[in-house]
């Protein structure tokens, strides 16, 4: 029994990754090429074709400290998102920029707001500064953010926001967000956590950086993990206006993106193709996974990223069980108990062959 550091960092439950693919394969003694990975929303088509030239251009001056102000990929981001470089604050993937407003902004025993069933990072970033995690429940899985507002108090000085969310998926509309910002008060910050918005439809799409003009206390998170590709190089970035910009990089460690993931994410940004190619396969992928739902008989949450979650059963063992079947088959998906939602699973959209795989098995697993 330990009893070095503070109470609050004793009381962290780790965070739980997804099964690395080299690990299930040794523990049900499989052939790694024949296991489907769908488990941490990574891009089934990995890394781009433009960031792999980029980074073995970049890889001669691997001998160098990487540029800690990132004045290349804050040059490309400022330019597509319209808003000055010193606006930028770049990141360990977004989780590090989770993790620095966090430490900014909040003091031990100051408050936190968040919603049920979000992105488990948002309490463990809250618990390593010590800080009060105020848990708004959900309402049909997703956000309530009237009951969000609502819920901040004298002592809240920081909002986590997951649009869409993970593991759920919802969704909230811009009228919706933007009404919450006008009732948060103007000394508690928000973090608009957006790392699946590249894979919204046109029709939902916004341009949420524009709002930082309007809201001082507002930081949109984004990341290259997810719809880019980029997730083992860690690479993510928040755009706020410049005082608070200021403060998330006295935090942030000075050479926290390192020079292959800079040169990666650039080339990631101007490869439309690639997104687009990855936009399409998801919202492919996203009926085909519905379809086997509904023809199973299975309850699931609408999804507005590059994920689903479905309820494989009415027992609290059930998705434990499930994705036991599962690993057994070679299929790596992601239980959510530590979430608080242990009767369901969480399936990322793959490529259609590795969705075809994944549904084969589930229907093997739930026989
Ligand atoms: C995946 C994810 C992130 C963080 O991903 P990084 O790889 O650290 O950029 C942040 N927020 C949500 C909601 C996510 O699902």
């Amino acid at each position: 029994m330990s009893t070095f550091g503070p109470e609050y960092v004793r009381a962290i439950a780790p965070y739980q990754a997804g099964k690395p693919i080299a690990e299930v394969a040794r523990e049900f003694g499989l052939d790694e090429a024949s296991i489907v990975k769908l488990a941490s929303n990574e891009n089934p088509f990995g890394v781009p074709e433009s960031s792999k030239a980029a980074m073995a251009k970049a890889a001669s001056e691997l001998g160098r400290y990487p540029d800690a102000n990132g004045f290349e990929l804050k040059a490309a981001l400022s330019a597509r998102y319209d808003v000055p470089a010193d606006w930028i604050t770049l990141g360990n993937g977004s989780n590090d920029i989770l993790e620095i407003a966090a430490h900014a902004f909040v003091q031990k025993g100051e408050a936190v707001v968040y919603a049920q069933y979000s992105f488990a990072v948002y309490a463990l970033a809250t618990q390593g500064v010590g800080g009060r995690a105020i848990v708004v429940p959900a309402v049909n899985y997703g956000h309530d953010l009237a009951a969000m507002a609502a819920a901040i108090d004298a002592d809240t000085r920081l909002v986590y926001v997951a649009n869409p969310n993970n593991p759920t998926g919802t969704f909230i509309g811009a009228d919706e967000i933007e009404a919450f910002l006008q009732k948060v008060p103007a000394n508690v910050i928000v973090v608009l956590d957006e790392a699946y918005n590249e894979y919204l439809a046109p029709e939902h799409q916004f341009e949420s950086a524009s709002w930082v003009r309007k809201y001082p206390n507002l930081v949109v998170s984004r990341t290259f993990s997810k719809a880019y590709g980029l997730a083992g190089l860690r690479v993510g970035f928040a755009i706020a206006q410049p005082e608070v910009t200021d403060l998330m990089n006295r935090i942030r460690q000075p050479f926290n993106v390192n020079s292959l993931a800079q040169a990666a994410a650039i080339a990631a940004l101007n490869d439309k193709a690639f997104l687009a190619k990855g936009a399409e396969n998801n919202a492919a992928g996203y009926q085909q996974l519905v379809a086997a739902f509904e023809e199973l008989g299975l309850e699931y949450v609408p999804s507005f990223g590059n994920f689903v979650l479905v309820r494989v059963g009415s027992d609290d063992g059930a998705g434990a069980r499930v994705n036991l079947a599962l690993l057994k088959q070679g299929v790596i998906v992601r239980p959510v108990a530590a979430y608080g939602l242990p009767q369901w699973l969480r399936i990322s959209i793959g490529l259609p062959q590795e969705n075809a795989t994944f549904v084969e098995a589930l229907k093997k697993a739930l026989a």
